[in-house]
């Protein structure tokens, strides 16, 4: 008769006896080993930076081209920021030449829906580091009414599974910072309780600093043990879309014009993207300080999406809104395909409706709705999505939409 040669039970008072090489061991002792194995190593962080797998710049940008369209710009800046922050944390600590490679947090300018956010995610995703995205806007000073400038570093941690050695290299997004830019260029004025307080607070995050931090995060939890986090190694971006920052580009680059007036040869100044002149004195002027513009020294902008780009969209992406909906119906044996009109006709309606790239998604499935729900019972085998087709689910839509106003 077979025993667990561990715990000496027959097989028959076991629940399963594995077999080994030269011995046997039984379910309730697995189950035990297990549990000593979790009790040794909890609290220990397995976290190792050494094991984030370090692409080189160029690789970083291909990862970055499967699910970002375009931007090109913004992911060679991405690329060469996040490679070179990750070089610094693997820097042994040989300091034998004192050059010590300063922290590159990133500061991202683009309309809304052009891709920041995707952007940061795809980074993250791509370095399996633990990742977050907070809204500056939520963001008060301590005592006002929000939330407190350490609840960034609370939902990291929540998100690390309370690692702190993960959460200390991992990345926040902070959205939407341009809602905290000072609202009057005038510093003395009085106290502006979700502008420049919040830009104050932050700072110290961006620059590096231990920060107490409550682990359940908000102030209803007065008892709580706070966990002290060290940001020196966390990579922040940050994303706004500057809303009116053309005119103080256009202000800059003309007072510049005027001065070199005279030169015939100036540089050629596109009036379409003013955007890809940002500089920091452009964020000065937009109500930044000056101390938060020094801690972002990666400052890059997003273009405007085009036809072509949002054409792309639908598209291109590894897990594109079209590649989705054809896996979706595939499960069925449906075989779904999209006219090149069609999807042209969707990014019409998508510009029509001013709803940029996040739009695409809302018309597609206004589009796919019915088919989603009549195909998998009604035997069907495929579908065509032709502009028809697409058209007249979507006034079907806007007919309800203007009879319910
Ligand atoms: P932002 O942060 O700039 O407001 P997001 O990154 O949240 O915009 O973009 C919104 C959605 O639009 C994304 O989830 C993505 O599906 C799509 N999108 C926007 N820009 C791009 C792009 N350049 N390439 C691929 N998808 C994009």
């Amino acid at each position: 008769m077979d025993k667990c040669s561990f715990c000496g039970r027959d097989k028959k008072d076991t629940n399963l006896l594995i077999a080994g090489i030269s011995g046997h061991i039984c379910d309730h002792c697995i189950e035990q080993a297990h549990n000593i194995i979790q009790e040794e190593t909890k609290g220990k962080s397995d976290f190792d930076v050494s094991q984030i797998e370090l692409l080189k710049p160029r690789e970083i940008k291909q990862f970055l081209d499967q699910y970002v369209i375009g931007q090109e710009r913004a992911k060679k800046y991405l690329s060469v920021a996040v490679y070179n922050h990750y070089k610094r944390l693997m820097q042994t600590r040989n300091d034998e030449d004192g050059i010590e490679i300063e922290k590159s947090n990133i500061i991202l300018v683009g309309e809304t829906g052009t891709g920041k956010t995707l952007l940061a995610r795809t980074i993250a995703r791509m370095l399996h580091v633990p990742f977050t995205i907070v809204d500056a806007t939520v963001l008060t000073e301590a005592g006002y009414v929000g939330e407190d400038i350490e609840s960034l570093l609370t939902r990291l941690l929540q998100v690390a599974d309370y690692d702190v050695k993960a959460a200390e290299k991992g990345i926040i997004f902070i959205d939407e910072i341009d809602k905290i830019a000072r609202k009057s260029d005038n510093p003395s004025i009085t106290r502006d309780v979700s502008g420049e307080g919040v830009q104050q607070g932050l700072l110290k995050l961006l620059e590096g600093s231990i920060v107490n931090v409550p682990p359940q995060g908000g102030r209803k939890h007065p008892e709580q043990k706070m966990i002290p986090i060290n940001t020196q190694n966390i990579l922040f971006i940050c994303g706004g879309a500057f809303d009116g920052i053309e005119k103080k580009i256009a202000h800059r680059l003309n007072t510049q014009i005027v001065g070199y007036g005279a030169a015939k040869d100036r540089d050629y100044i596109d009036k379409e993207n003013l955007l890809q002149y940002v500089a920091p004195q452009d964020l000065k002027s937009f109500g930044m300080i000056p101390e938060i513009i020094g801690r972002l020294p990666i400052l890059t902008y997003l273009d405007p999406l085009d036809k072509t780009t949002l054409r792309n969209i639908l598209t291109e992406p590894k897990n594109s809104i079209i590649k989705q909906y054809i896996k979706l119906l595939g499960m069925d044996k449906i075989e779904l395909t999209f006219d090149e009109k069609a999807l042209m006709y969707i990014v019409d309606k998508s510009i029509d409706f001013k709803l940029g790239a996040r739009g695409l998604r809302s018309i597609c499935e206004v589009i796919m709705i019915d088919a989603m729900f009549e195909l998998p019972s009604n035997g069907a085998s495929r579908l065509r999505i032709t502009t028809n087709y697409a058209r007249q689910k979507l006034e079907k839509i806007n007919m309800k939409l203007l009879k319910a106003s």
